[in-house]
């Protein structure tokens, strides 16, 4: 009888825990939304948040060096 309890009280215990683990894969949140747009440096073509390039006359730039270089190219 105490076998029992010990076991019915385990595979509540596991139906718990895979129960748990099953909510938790569910409730994972999805990766965050690219709020910036990627833009692509002109001058060496890496691909960055717009944020963090550096807009010069319409063009994105990964850095202030390869802004100056670009620059230079045209
Ligand atoms: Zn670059």
């Amino acid at each position: 009888m105490l076998l029992k309890l010990i076991l019915l009280g385990v595979g509540i215990w596991l139906i718990y825990r895979i129960f748990r683990g099953y909510g938790k894969s569910l409730q994972q949140p999805p990766p965050p939304p690219i709020e910036d747009d990627m833009v692509r440096c002109t001058y060496c073509g890496v691909h960055q948040p717009k944020s963090e390039s550096i807009l010069s006359n319409g063009k994105f730039y990964c850095s202030q060096e390869h802004r100056n270089l670009g620059k230079e190219k045209e």
